[in-house]
């Protein structure tokens, strides 16, 4: 199973981390035992001073593809969840200045949150859907899927000329803007339209 992960697929989340806006999505791998279920606590690492939340929408392949034209990409998907694709930007800006792949950054034990996925349908138009993050009942990120510079038809045909896509891959579909560091006893509680979806002790 894989799980992949968009980066900058959101202006102002680019602007903010002052990185160029891309001309092709960007896509990164988290590990299969980044995900976390239920909710489950997570556990602020020892090998970083500076994790940050990124709330994103998640889909789930549910078809075997290869090359998919985006026309066809809706057939390939019909679920979706949250997630927060947690991150060490201590770590990704020493790989970034050092010009070396930033996985030790995001792909680690836990760093995938991910609440239980819903039918589309339940939430309506999948490209104009509001989501939203909580930290200790204050809200730090608001997006809308409408936002997205790459749609997820365009990411599915994207990713699916590099990857074979496979029943259960998980694509994290970028963060708004608004990320920031989370400390530990903070709780995150993420929102889809008005659905809560994640509540995640930090410990
Ligand atoms: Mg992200």
């Amino acid at each position: 199973m894989k799980i992949f992960a968009i980066g900058r697929n959101y202006i102002n989340h680019a602007n903010e981390l002052n990185s160029p806006l891309p001309k092709k999505p960007i896509f990164f791998f988290k590990s299969e035992t980044s995900i976390s279920k239920n909710n489950k606590p997570f556990y602020y690492p020892n090998f970083s001073n500076e994790i940050h939340y990124e709330l994103e929408l998640v889909v789930k392949i549910n078809r075997l593809g290869k090359n998919i034209a985006p026309k066809f990409a809706s057939r390939y998907y019909n679920e979706i969840a949250l997630g927060i694709d947690f991150t060490a930007r201590d770590l990704q800006r020493e790989c970034k200045k050092n010009g070396l792949p930033w996985e030790i950054s995001k792909s680690f034990d836990g760093a995938a949150p991910i609440s239980k996925f819903y039918k589309i349908e339940e939430f309506g138009d999948i490209n104009n859907l509001n989501f939203h993050l909580e930290q200790n009942n204050t809200t730090v990120q608001k997006g809308n899927t409408s936002e997205m510079i790459f749609s997820i038809n365009e990411l599915i045909s994207y990713l699916s000329k590099f990857n074979t896509l496979k029943i259960g891959d998980i694509i994290f579909t970028g963060t708004p803007e608004g990320v920031g560091p989370i400390k530990i006893n903070d709780k995150l509680c993420a929102y889809l339209e008005n659905k809560k979806l994640l509540d995640i002790d930090i410990k």
